[in-house]
């Protein structure tokens, strides 16, 4: 009876949604039937915010609410135009402001026949454009918790703030595979595995979208960036990318496949260019692949001016209104056109009407867009009341969020136990990332590139007004040294006393070094170098000649290359982008009131030439030529994916398996006993990886397959088990089948390795 139960309330449950999925079906036939063209059409356009504000001059459209009727109407309602979503060049608003947005948008676009308008945002980490949000870590830091419970709950709290703010639609989670540090958008992803993206792409998804997206605290999710975005060769942003399908499938897939079956609503395509197509122009994988294969039966909509970039960028169409022909035709169901929605919305009627698209085409999507407007159930309530909201920027939203950024925050060095600092140590803080609100929390934060932060965070603590609260002021001694310019782009910065602070620290007995990046977002965060900036490395290297012991804490975007200073450097923390309280967290952890456990979600390298992941194939890492040995050039990152100290000691022993041989089709147990040996109590992340030693294409060096975050107290042990199956020893062969080849594996846990057959 135990499992009875909830096996007959889940089937319940799956008929019951079954039977609300057919009434949907048929809300949505009955609608299409009444609508004109031009009406399905305008349900297929999507614009920005800043088309609808003060359209005299949209790039300082900054009032709250200056919406402009005649624009408003002009769009919703002589166009048509379905969906809304957050623009590139605002700032966070207040809840109350966000209510009378969309309740004036709601007003004025529903139309003859009561159509809701669907509110798209960019809620990456917290409901990111809404004054007292509870903001996360971003993505990467979440990555680096190995906490599935925690990114649950991260979402969930996201999804109350942003239906709390009016906005039932969310643009998250980032499911792009990241195996590239040079690439701008590292930390929106979950880093550089396929299956830790999965794990917690499947808890984001389940957190934003609860059982039923009707339900007033959640919000329908999008996928993205379909399909491999963070791949490009030159590591730029919306730059060629060459991914063969085999490749594709076993790497790039999986997250999507398994957020596909989760049920999630949305998904959001890939600006780049894949093989030489646009993916916006590639039926193959929008049809073919995601619609037919994976069965996707949710809304698919392009990223940001991707149709009309298929023309001016991409140069496959040679005019806007070939360039809507192959996006409707590939399988887009929504445009974001962001601007000029005339003419996506003039051009695709012309197109119906000369038989180049076909209205089935339209119905198609168009059918896709409105069943999500009613399974959110927008027509019957677009809008709920704020005061259904009291738990919104609570103290219990905080909590979740610093508990976050606590378990994100990763030890990577900690010579003769430096760490935890003891009470009275005098401190120097410097470093461009001690003060900075901006910094903490990283781009899509209160405004796109994240550099309108100062105005709405004040209340939260940066690195230094926590470490000032925590030590004494009489214990804490700042001078920046480099300074990021706050008018200027990301990467400018200016000299700002390195000699200042090579003399403060003769008082201090340790030096908290904060380096790293500035906040940017997408594009405007290429780069040419992936070393640490120059200012910044005189400052370690002048820092570390004085000899103090120096605590360097990373609060950077992606890792950017330490090794010039590294060696003098006595403690490392990776911050990542840990959000509002990551200052708090830190403190926490540097004074051992927190005991560190986050893991690396990416190798950190060490050489500019040398960005192989933890998963490289054996063959990447062959140095010897001829007697000849080259160690410089072997794989050797400066902390390897999965790292991370802690202030005890664990035990990893007796690890067991069911069998030494298996059938393909079988299942194998795999158990490990894990203790902590050291005196205080910690977290630990038991990660399984397995080794295919092998086969007809090149194996990976190993693969991770499994991973549990547990909690010791001193003494205490636990035996932890993991379950391996087919889909763990099979890989994608050339013919794009998924093949098991006999042959010899190994399971390695810690330092612990055994090995199995499979028949
Ligand atoms: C980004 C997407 C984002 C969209 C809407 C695009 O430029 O690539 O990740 O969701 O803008 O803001």
């Amino acid at each position: 009876t135990l499992l009875t139960v909830p096996l007959l309330a889940f089937s319940l449950f799956s008929v019951a949604q079954k039977q609300a999925d057919a009434v949907i079906d048929q809300k949505v036939k009955s609608l299409l039937s009444k609508m004109t063209l031009e009406e399905k059409v305008g349900q297929m356009a999507q614009i920005t915010m800043d088309v609808i504000t003060n359209g005299k001059d949209r790039y300082s459209s900054d009032e709250p609410v200056a919406l402009n009727q005649q624009r408003l109407e002009h769009a919703l309602v002589k166009y048509k135009v379905g969906s809304v979503l957050n623009t590139a060049n605002n700032r966070a608003r207040t809840r109350e402001v966000w209510h009378q947005i969309i309740n004036k948008i709601q007003e004025t676009g529903k139309g003859r026949l009561n159509i809701p308008v669907l509110y798209g945002i960019d809620a990456v980490h917290g409901t990111t454009y809404t004054a007292d949000a509870t903001m996360f870590p971003q993505q990467i830091g979440q990555a680096a918790t190995r906490n599935r419970s925690l990114v649950y709950k991260g979402a969930e709290i996201t999804a109350y703030e942003t239906r709390a703010s009016a906005i039932p639609w969310n643009f998250s989670p980032v499911l792009d595979l990241a195996p590239d540090p040079r690439f701008p958008r590292q930390w929106e992803t979950f880093g550089e595995d396929p299956y830790l993206i999965t794990e917690l792409g499947l808890q984001m998804i389940k957190g934003f979208e609860g059982n039923n997206v009707a339900d007033p605290y959640r919000v329908a999710s999008c996928l993205k960036h379909f399909v491999g975005y963070q791949v490009s060769v030159s590591g730029k942003d919306r730059t060629p990318a060459y991914i063969p399908d085999h490749v594709l499938r076993d790497y790039h897939l999986p997250p999507f496949k398994a957020a596909i079956e989760a049920g999630a609503h949305s998904i959001m395509i890939n600006s780049g260019i894949i093989n030489g197509v646009p993916v916006h122009a590639n039926y193959q994988l929008l049809t073919k692949l995601l619609r037919e294969e994976l069965g996707f039966k949710g809304l698919i909509v392009t990223d940001w001016g991707d149709i009309e970039n298929l023309h001016t960028r991409d140069r496959v169409a040679k005019d806007h209104k070939e360039a809507i022909m192959l996006a409707i035709n590939a399988g887009i169901d929504m445009s974001m056109i962001a601007y000029d929605y005339e003419r996506f919305c003039d051009n695709l009627i012309a197109l119906v009407k000369e038989g180049k698209v076909k209205e089935t085409r339209i119905n198609d999507a168009v059918g896709h867009i409105l069943t999500l407007k009613y399974k959110l159930g927008l027509f019957e309530k677009a809008v709920y009341d704020l005061k259904q909201y009291p738990k919104f920027g609570s103290k219990e939203f905080e909590q979740a969020a610093y508990q976050t950024a606590a378990e994100s925050i990763t030890l990577l060095k900690n010579t003769n136990n430096l760490l935890p600092l003891k009470k009275g140590t005098k401190l120097l803080v410097t470093g461009p990332n001690a003060n900075s609100m901006r910094t903490l929390n990283g781009g899509w934060t209160y405004s796109w590139q994240g550099e309108k932060v100062e105005e709405f965070a004040g209340k939260y603590n940066t690195i230094l007004e926590a470490l000032t609260q925590k030590a004494g002021k009489e214990n804490v001694a700042f001078v920046e040294g480099v300074s990021y310019k706050m008018d200027g782009k990301y990467y400018e910065e200016f000299e700002n006393g390195i000699e200042k602070a090579v003399k403060a620290a003769q008082d201090a007995d340790a030096i908290v070094l904060c380096l790293g990046e500035n906040s940017y977002t997408e594009s405007p965060g290429n780069l040419s170098d992936l070393y640490m900036s120059d200012l910044q490395t005189e400052l370690a290297l002048k820092l570390g000649a004085t000899g103090k012991p120096i605590i360097l804490v990373l609060n950077e975007g992606r890792p950017r290359l330490i090794s010039k200073f590294e060696p003098k450097m006595a403690g490392i923390l990776q911050a990542y982008l840990p959000g509002n309280f990551g200052g708090d967290a830190l403190a926490d952890i540097l004074f051992g009131e927190v005991n560190p456990s986050g893991k690396l979600p990416y190798n950190y390298p060490r050489y500019p030439n040398s960005l192989l992941g933890y998963n490289h194939k054996p063959s990447e890492n062959r140095t010897v030529m001829e007697g000849v040995y080259n160690y410089a050039a072997e794989y050797n990152p400066q902390y390897e994916f999965g790292y991370g100290l802690s202030y005890t000691t664990f035990k990893f022993e007796n690890l067991k398996l069911s069998a030494e041989k298996i059938k393909a089709n079988q299942e194998l147990t795999v158990s490990v006993e894990v203790s902590n040996t050291g005196s205080r109590e910690g977290k630990e992340v038991v990660e399984l990886y397995l080794s295919d030693l092998y086969a007809t294409l090149t194996p990976d060096s190993r693969r991770l397959r499994g991973f549990e975050k547990i909690n010791l107290k001193p003494g205490e042990k636990q035996t932890i088990t993991f379950k391996l199956n087919q889909k763990d020893f099979s890989f994608t062969h050339l013919d794009n089948r998924s093949v098991v080849e006999p042959g010899e594996f190994k399971v390695k846990i810690g330092l612990l390795s055994k090995n199995f057959f499979v028949e």
